[in-house]
């Protein structure tokens, strides 16, 4: 027997539809790329985006096509969020940082048909269109008098001039939510990049799990700066959660440095934010530096690698702002686990909460999982056993974008493979220990980088911290710890780093030489990159070795 239920198909554009009619008012500011800040309303945003997607139908852009955009996070980009997916197209979301190459792989591999860029951008897509023939226009974020040199793009149109020429008259489109709406790669450490397609059914899902109490908590009465780019899986789903609950929204534009953040963090008195630690990391440093304070603040949420202890407790000790630490990947839109207490741990003393938070935290409703020994062999949630951690869901990617052949990560049925390496505790929380590729095996045992890594850089003198595992006749594998010092540490020493290591981790995992060096190799996501640091340290011998 079917349900006697209005059958409403779950569209992205009802988002924005829903901010506009009933939170109209509320502000999205946005720090411009040169000029002062730009503020209006979800109501006017609303408005554009419907002049962007009839522009986009009058450009003749059919369901499903792919539009891609190099941008940072700006009204106009969220604009673009919603005119492109809301009128049926797939907004590529395209991450500047990647390699040449791999741009110019993302755009021909997802066909995109236009590119819609911030000026800053100009250059880059100037140097990649000559290898990218399907690109037909290029629309630039820009009113007439601002726009930069356009004589070596192909077909280019301004922005504001093209919305211009739109009423914004007219009824978002209806039809079926399993449709695909965005599309973002991953930013392939290993080989070419892989593309996750995230369906309008899905990302509402995702959507309405991530505003929950247990998750990110929000409400009309935050002020949310994401500051996790929208070119990074849809900057972690917040510009579809914002729009939900109609908080006001606060964009950082392309002035990610601590000194920029703090500015806007008090100024329009942000009470929820999102990034990755080494945001963080440039935001405390600044804040340390001039005696800052984060009355506003409220929680912030840390992912994308392993928030260290000490950048917790900083935040939660010294600011008062609530730490949620987050697990997802780009396969997973991205929300997977976060950190948040149950009831019976309310009482447990101070250090043994931030024990707890070091957990990337619990499955969200919507997200099971389970972990596998090497022969796929489900492993007990006791908090002890360590395996592969594989996910299942609906907002979980059930293949990759146009692949040739189904990824390894797809092996079983109904299951996505993470390659990530966690124990999972009785009460749901996982405790990641490695990317299964980095983990340093010793002797049969594992070391796991990320533990090595965070405990370092809890030293005062230790400003960034890289743990790989290098060759040993021994013992197969021996942790060699790669450590960028801070401007006013530098007279640090091994035995130093040692003797701080010394009590705070098993005797065994004890790294057989710390190394330093000026900077660590990142991914265009901004993580370490553990392939280019293994490259560096391609002819290094540890001294044990010999
Ligand atoms: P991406 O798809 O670029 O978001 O990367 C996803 C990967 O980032 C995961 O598979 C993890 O290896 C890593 N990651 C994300 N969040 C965390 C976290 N809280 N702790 C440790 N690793 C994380």
């Amino acid at each position: 027997m079917l349900a006697k239920m209005m059958d409403r198909p779950l569209l992205i554009s009802s988002l924005i539809a829903h901010a506009a009619r009933w939170h109209g008012d509320q502000e999205i500011v946005t720090r411009t790329i040169d000029g002062p800040n730009h503020r209006y309303t979800w109501a006017e945003a609303e408005i554009r985006a419907k002049k962007f997607a009839q522009a986009l139908q009058r450009l003749g852009v059919q369901q499903g096509e792919r539009i891609g955009t190099l941008a940072w996070n700006t009204n106009r980009h969220v604009e673009a969020y919603y005119g492109i997916a809301g009128m049926g197209a797939v907004t590529h979301t395209i991450n500047p940082r990647l390699f040449p190459e791999q741009l110019e792989y993302v755009v021909n591999h997802a066909e995109d048909t236009y590119l819609v860029i911030d000026t800053t951008f100009v250059d880059l897509v100037a140097n990649l269109l000559p290898h990218a023939p399907k690109v037909k226009g290029v629309i630039v974020f820009a009113a007439r008098d601002a726009m930069p040199d356009i004589s070596r793009l192909r077909n280019p149109i301004c922005y504001e001039d093209l919305i211009d020429g739109e009423t914004g008259a007219m009824d978002w489109p209806v039809f079926d939510d399993n449709s695909a709406a965005a599309l973002c790669y991953t930013s392939g450490t290993t080989g070419n990049p892989k593309g996750a397609l995230y369906g309008h059914k899905s990302t509402i899902i995702h959507t309405l799990c991530e505003i929950a109490p247990d998750c990110m908590n929000l409400s009309a009465r935050d002020a949310v700066m994401p500051v996790v780019p929208m070119f990074h899986v849809n900057a972690w789903g917040i510009p579809y959660a914002t729009a939900a609950v109609g908080t006001k929204l606060v964009l950082p534009g392309r002035h990610l440095d601590g000194k920029s953040i703090y500015d806007l963090l008090t100024s329009e008195k942000v009470t929820f934010t999102a990034a990755v630690p080494t945001i963080w990391m440039m935001l405390l440093a600044h804040m340390n530096e001039i005696g800052g304070r984060l009355d506003d603040l409220d929680r912030v949420v840390i992912g994308g690698s392993a928030c260290p202890r000490a950048m917790m407790e900083a935040f939660q000790n010294d600011y008062g702002v609530q730490v949620l630490h987050a697990w997802g990947m780009t396969e997973m839109s991205p929300l997977g686990t976060l950190n948040t207490p149950k009831a019976k741990h309310l009482d447990l003393p101070d250090v043994a909460k931030v024990d707890l938070q070091q957990s990337a935290g619990r499955p969200l409703f919507g997200v099971d999982m389970k972990i596998v020994d090497e022969e796929g062999r489900t492993l007990p949630n006791d908090g002890v056993a360590t395996g592969e951690l594989k996910v299942t869901g609906p907002w979980i990617i059930a293949d990759y974008f146009n692949l040739d052949q189904k990824a390894a990560a797809h092996a079983e049925d109904g299951w996505f493979s993470t390659g990530d390496v966690c124990a999972i505790d009785p009460d749901g929380y996982i405790w990641i220990t490695d990317r299964l590729k980095d983990v340093i095996k010793s002797g049969g045992e594992w070391i796991s980088s990320i533990d090595l890594e965070n405990i370092a850089v809890g030293h005062p003198k230790v400003a960034e911290a890289a743990a790989i595992g290098m060759p040993h006749p021994k013992w197969d594998e021996r942790p060699l710890l790669v450590v960028v010092k801070t401007a006013k540490g530098q007279d640090l020493t091994k035995d130093e780093v040692l003797a701080y290591l010394d009590g705070k981790i098993a005797k065994w995992w004890t790294p057989d030489d710390v190394v330093f060096v000026e900077d660590l190799p990142h991914t265009a996501t901004g993580k370490l990159s553990k392939l280019q640091l293994r490259e560096r340290f391609k002819d290094y011998v540890l001294p044990t070795a010999s």
